[in-house]
């Protein structure tokens, strides 16, 4: 068991190897062991288990299994933190990052523009068990600087806001947060694992929703917290592996041969999207074209600084709001209409009327999602394919 070669290469190199535990059978790719238990050769052998599990000794699939194990020492190897605990969702990953460290009386600062069900278990959930959150601007430090206070606990952001490409000063927010002592939790999802750099910039503890770019072909839900060995085996994993968040050995198996092209598939959406971005900038139909690598974005010089590459995500604002964004979207022929993101497909939404539809008409106008907004998903599609779609799609209106 447990071949280790390549796990401490470059970053495709441990995209391949890390993690590996190869059976007695020596299979090249990873077993998928579907298995719930495991079998103790004596009753002491049990016991002692029970009293203290080694390493690569399992107990019950909902605390950890091979195959998962084998995707969390990959992707901790791919993001440059300690250790990881696999989840069976982005939102389990989320709520395990956020209750194993928060109890009643602590105080929360968190970015206003997030993932929707984020925003439920910040706003809703935490408040009844008595977390105090202040929401602030996430690009305006002054705001972060006069909403952290003595008592705070944690600070939550997504590091690239969903849908109007936010960036927000991940090094400068982390220091503030560790001057009081609190952690950085940051919810990585869109950024991708492959052009994070968010370790470098201090955060405490990653999370990705594994089911965007680490799937990436629309398969399985998965979710993933990562960190230090210390805050990941001490504080994230008693409270997930006893609350049920556990993801399963089918999907970690997925998600771990995803894993192999993570980051041949990101660099040829990301490919994708930036030349689609410079083609569609400064087009008569659109008001705006947000993508964090384009010199207009409002955030430039520290997307450039922070990010190694633009994503995988344009966004678009239709200057004849919600009517001219339906007929753009209808008249797409390779763009799907969907909600996700990430996948192998590419993916047009219209968040005002479906992912952010629950939000109040004011907290979207706040967040800058108007009606002619629209989020553009690049696939793994030809390029010239796609941005000659969008244009054409343009042309009809
Ligand atoms: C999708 C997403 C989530 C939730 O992930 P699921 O796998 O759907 O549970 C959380 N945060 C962000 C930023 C996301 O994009």
């Amino acid at each position: 068991m447990g071949e280790r070669n390549g796990g401490s290469g470059k970053k495709r190199t441990r995209l391949v190897h890390a993690g590996i535990r190869r059976s007695r059978y020596g299979e090249v790719s990873e077993a998928l062991f579907l298995t719930q238990g495991f079998v103790y050769d004596s009753a002491e052998a049990a016991e002692a288990r029970f009293v203290r599990a080694g390493e690569d000794e399992f107990i019950y699939a909902r605390y950890g299994n091979p195959t998962v194990r084998m995707f969390e020492e990959r992707i901790a190897a791919l993001e440059g933190t300690e250790d990881a605990f696999a989840t069976a969702s982005g939102m389990a990953a989320v709520n395990a990052a956020l209750m194993s460290v928060l109890k009643a009386g602590d105080h929360v600062v968190s970015s206003r523009a997030l993932f929707g069900s984020c925003l439920y278990i910040l706003e809703d959930v935490l408040a009844r068990f008595g977390v105090e959150v202040t929401f602030v601007d996430g690009p305006d430090l002054e705001a972060w600087r006069a909403a952290i206070r003595p008592d705070t606990r944690a600070v939550f952001l997504e590091a690239v806001s969903n849908p109007t490409l936010e960036i927000i000063d991940l090094r400068a927010v982390c220091d503030l947060a560790h001057g009081v002592g609190a952690l950085a939790i940051v919810d990585n999802a869109l950024a991708s694992p492959v052009w994070s750099r968010v370790v470098e910039c201090g955060a405490d503890l990653v999370v990705y929703s594994t089911t965007k770019h680490v799937d990436g072909q629309g398969r399985c839900l998965g979710g993933v917290v990562l960190g230090s060995r210390e805050l990941i085996r001490g504080t994230v994993e008693p409270f997930a592996k006893h609350t049920g968040g556990a993801m399963s050995p089918f999907n970690a198996w997925v998600m771990l041969k995803s894993l192999e092209t993570l980051d041949l598939r990101v660099r040829a959406q990301t490919e994708a999207a930036a030349t689609a971005a410079r083609a569609l900038d400064g087009h008569a139909r659109l008001a705006r074209v947000l993508y964090p690598h384009l010199p207009g974005h409002p955030q430039y010089d520290l997307a450039r600084r922070q990010m190694e590459a633009g994503g995988t995500v344009v966004t678009l604002e239709l200057a004849g709001g919600k009517a001219a964004a339906f007929r753009f979207m209808n008249a797409l022929r390779l763009f799907v209409i969907s909600n996700n993101f990430a996948d192998a497909k590419s993916i047009v939404t219209h968040p005002a009327t479906t992912t952010h539809q629950r939000l109040p008409e004011a907290r979207r106008k706040l967040l800058g999602i108007t009606p002619g907004l629209v989020r553009l998903s690049f696939g793994l599609e030809d390029p010239e394919d796609l941005t000659g779609d969008l244009l054409a799609a343009l042309e009809e209106l």
